[in-house]
């Protein structure tokens, strides 16, 4: 897999969009413009990341990159489709969209804010704003056409 050169990070302080050359991640990357430290911690991460009602804020609004925010439960059949699809996505969109996944079941507060009222539901947030609504096992193409204009 061709790895990437750079990475584009929002600064959640000013909202500015940052390219931050790969050998840089690693070091206090910051903000362009205000010169905030930028949040480079999920630029590795190959993997969905769980978000709960605690966690919401911090780990989908604040997030430096797009997010694609799976809301699943265990008993959901749909969702078991998904699942895997989202694993792949988490994988191939490393460093450019955070991949996220919202159990409705052990996290109401959320389930019921963003009126889900059937799974599974994607929801695409960007600088901290719901962008998108994708209801139901949607097609993986569908899913990479709607997250297009975001990458
Ligand atoms: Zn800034």
């Amino acid at each position: 897999m061709a790895t990437q050169d750079s990475y584009v990070v929002r600064c959640m302080n000013c909202g500015t969009k940052n390219r931050v050359p790969a050998d840089k991640v690693d070091i206090s990357a910051k903000c362009g413009k205000c010169g905030s430290p930028l949040n480079t911690e999920d630029l590795g991460n190959a993997h969905p990341a769980a978000v709960t009602d605690g966690n919401f804020d911090t780990q989908v609004l604040k997030s430096p990159l797009p997010v694609l925010l799976d809301c699943w439960a265990p008993w959901c059949g749909p969702c078991k489709m998904v699942g895997p699809i989202m694993d792949e996505l988490a994988s191939e969109w490393r460093g450019r969209v955070k991949v996220c996944k919202l159990n409705v079941d052990e996290n109401p507060i959320m389930g019921s804010k963003f009126q889900i009222r059937s799974i599974p539901t994607l929801l695409i947030f960007d600088n901290g704003r719901l962008m998108e609504t994708l209801v139901g096992a949607v097609p993986k193409e569908q899913i990479i056409q709607t997250m297009a204009r975001f990458l």
